[in-house]
């Protein structure tokens, strides 16, 4: 039995006993932990409101068999409290954590790489602080959803022929296949989606948020159908939180020109919710959702995430 210290979002929590929860943490460097607080939903409790589901804590943990036991929980980012007042971030917000969770399925395995796109993808979705132009969150979900794929091994190609190679774009779209696929190795039954829905996907796995802001609603649409479909296609069971998450379109651009979510007259949908302020220190961690050299030789997408986020986790020990 030994305490250690580590960095963890909240993915879950569940009520046992009575006052105490199971904290499921996606950790920087043990992976996927369970762990007992004690007390937690008393009233009096020190760190109830730190360990719900989004928030980025430094916890400290004492090792148990089976599951750990939280001792100690200093806020880093309060996330959650960022969320719950804005319902299309909020949603979001609950199919990255599921998501995240469900990648990681074995516990104690490190996943430095998904703890650092989970960040990176809760902060794009609160804030950043001062970013001018406000990301929609359906777009940052499935941003999360494409790289975590990747990190996960399952990276899907959106240009060249996932079977060939054979330089796109290409029409057919079939996740059996891995994505993006020529005439000749069009499966029956493939998918045959917009050119410009799959140029959005990669675009998000790319982090040409350029691009990706300059795509249609219908685009929008298309591209998390085919984000979704290639996620569940690859887990047993589906996530349930994905059919919940609120994609209704923020108002469309001011007659004048400027973006409806410039951040000085935000519609009431996201009246209430707080900037988060940060420690310096994550700034230089989290925003991995920016960190992809534009467009990536789509064949080998998988291996450049996995190097710029392994580039990533060694600048921040
Ligand atoms: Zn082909």
């Amino acid at each position: 039995m030994k305490l250690y210290r580590d960095e963890a979002v909240v993915l879950r929590t569940q009520k046992i006993g009575e006052a105490d929860r199971v904290i499921t943490l996606l950790t920087r460097t043990s992976g996927r932990v369970r762990a007992v607080a004690k007390g937690v939903r008393r009233t009096t409790s020190r760190f109830g409101a730190r360990l719900e589901p989004c928030m980025l804590a430094d916890v400290q943990l004492h090792r148990g068999r089976s599951l750990d036991v939280v001792t100690q929980v200093l806020t880093l980012a309060p996330y959650a409290r960022a969320v719950a007042d804005d319902y299309p971030r909020y949603t979001a917000a609950a199919a990255m954590l599921e998501t995240a969770e469900r990648l990681t399925p074995e516990e104690r395995e490190p996943a430095t790489q998904q703890f650092l796109l989970l960040v990176g993808g809760l902060r794009a979705l609160v804030g950043p602080p001062h970013a001018p132009v406000r990301r929609p969150p359906g777009l940052v979900l499935d941003a999360f959803i494409v790289r975590s794929m990747a990190v996960a091994g399952w990276g899907a190609s959106f240009d060249a022929c996932a079977r060939c190679g054979e330089p796109g774009p290409h029409r057919g779209f079939a996740v059996a296949a891995g994505g993006a696929v020529c005439r000749s190795c069009r499966p029956p039954g493939a998918a045959a989606p917009a050119p410009e829905s799959l140029q959005l996907l990669g675009s998000l796995l790319a982090g040409d948020w350029d691009g990706a802001l300059a795509s249609t609603e219908r685009d929008r649409r298309e591209a998390s159908g085919l984000a979704a479909a290639y996620l569940q296609w690859h887990l047993e069971r589906g996530i349930r939180s994905l059919p919940l998450v609120d994609r209704t379109p923020e108002a469309p651009p001011a007659p004048d020109g400027r973006q409806p979510d410039g951040g000085h007259h935000d519609g009431a949908a996201h009246h209430g919710a707080p900037e988060v302020t940060e420690p310096e220190e994550l700034a230089a961690v989290a925003p991995l959702l920016d960190r992809l050299p534009p467009q990536p030789p789509p064949a080998r997408a998988a291996e450049v995430v996995r190097s710029a986020q392994a580039a990533a986790a060694g600048s921040a020990p």
